[in-house]
């Protein structure tokens, strides 16, 4: 039996995703994945939806999410894996996060005006169909008004440090987003680790701050990672004792690059995360043979 395809990191509308939680589940199965979690950001609302999609597909499910973290003054993403999306503290967490967005997203749009761009709330309201707002809203709209050819320009452009729309974010802590995570049961992973502009040194300070507030694994193999990315996160993921994970960061059929299921197997001398007993305590699904 081949080897079963796990992307345990992928977005719906429930945040900033195009596709629906159940036709995400539907196009995974077509593309070959066997296991698969929504981790959408800061938002557990798609989780229900997916669920049931998953038991009429056939499909391993594992409900997740994608945490916004400040740390070291940088954004940095926390995939929760196998949480009740019920527990009490992780929805009291997430709600402070909503409302930062809220906040943030008004903040933007001040911004934006400020440089001869009005509209721009309403204007990305009118892209979000869940409950967060977050800053690809904006940008499909500033593309859609012609600011920009594609997402990736409006974010160079507009939405990034120094840039006019740039709110710095405030989000949770490490400690918070850890705490929240592993009260509801689910393990965390650090998100495409190889994409933070930390020096070696920092990211290294990363990781071992993750590791003592019991996080579980690094994000080895990501739909944003090179060939050269994965090998040194697999690398630092063995030094670190943390086990490796892999997800494509699937947004929607618009970005053909990060793909459902196209993800290339973890580089050798890797722990996968559902080869682990902690696996199968957080998400109910036997871990995989170690053999494969
Ligand atoms: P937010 O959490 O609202 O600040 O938005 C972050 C999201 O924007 C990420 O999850 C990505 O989906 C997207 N994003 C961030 N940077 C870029 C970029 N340079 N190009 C395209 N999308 C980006
Ligand atoms: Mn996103
Ligand atoms: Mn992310
Ligand atoms: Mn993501």
């Amino acid at each position: 039996m081949p080897t079963p395809c796990h992307d345990l990191h992928c977005h719906s509308t429930a945040s900033d995703g195009t596709l629906a939680p159940a036709a995400v589940v539907r196009r995974a199965a077509t593309r070959g994945v066997d296991v698969l979690a929504l981790t959408d950001h800061d938002a557990t609302a798609g989780l229900a939806e997916a669920a049931a999609e998953a038991r009429r597909t056939g499909l391993g499910f594992v409900p997740g999410i994608e945490l916004s973290v400040t740390w070291s003054h940088q954004t940095v993403h926390i995939v929760g894996l196998g949480i009740d999306p019920a527990d009490p503290d992780l929805a009291a967490g997430t709600a402070r996060l909503r409302e930062f967005r809220d906040w943030r997203a008004a903040e933007i749009a001040r911004r934006l005006e400020k440089h001869g761009i009005p509209g721009a709330l309403e204007g990305a309201r009118r892209f979000c169909k869940g409950a967060i707002l977050s800053r690809t809203h904006f940008a499909r709209f500033l593309v859609e008004e012609g600011h920009a050819r594609d997402v990736r320009q409006v974010f160079r452009r507009y939405l990034v440090k120094g840039k006019p729309g740039h709110v710095p974010g405030q989000w949770a802590s490490l400690e918070e987003a850890l705490g929240w995570i592993r009260g509801a049961g689910g393990l965390a992973v650090i998100a495409h680790p190889a994409r933070y502009r930390f020096s070696a040194t920092r990211l290294r300070q990363l990781l071992g701050a993750f590791r003592e507030l019991g996080g579980a694994g690094l994000e080895v193999v990501s739909g944003s990672h090179s060939h050269d990315d994965s090998l040194r996160m697999a690398h630092l993921a063995r030094q670190f004792g943390l086990l490796a994970s892999a997800g494509s960061d699937f947004h929607g059929p618009e970005n053909a690059w990060y793909e459902l299921g196209r993800l290339p197997a973890l580089p050798e001398g890797c722990r996968p995360l559902w080869h682990s007993p902690a696996w199968q305590a957080a998400t109910g699904l036997r871990p995989v043979a170690e053999a494969s």
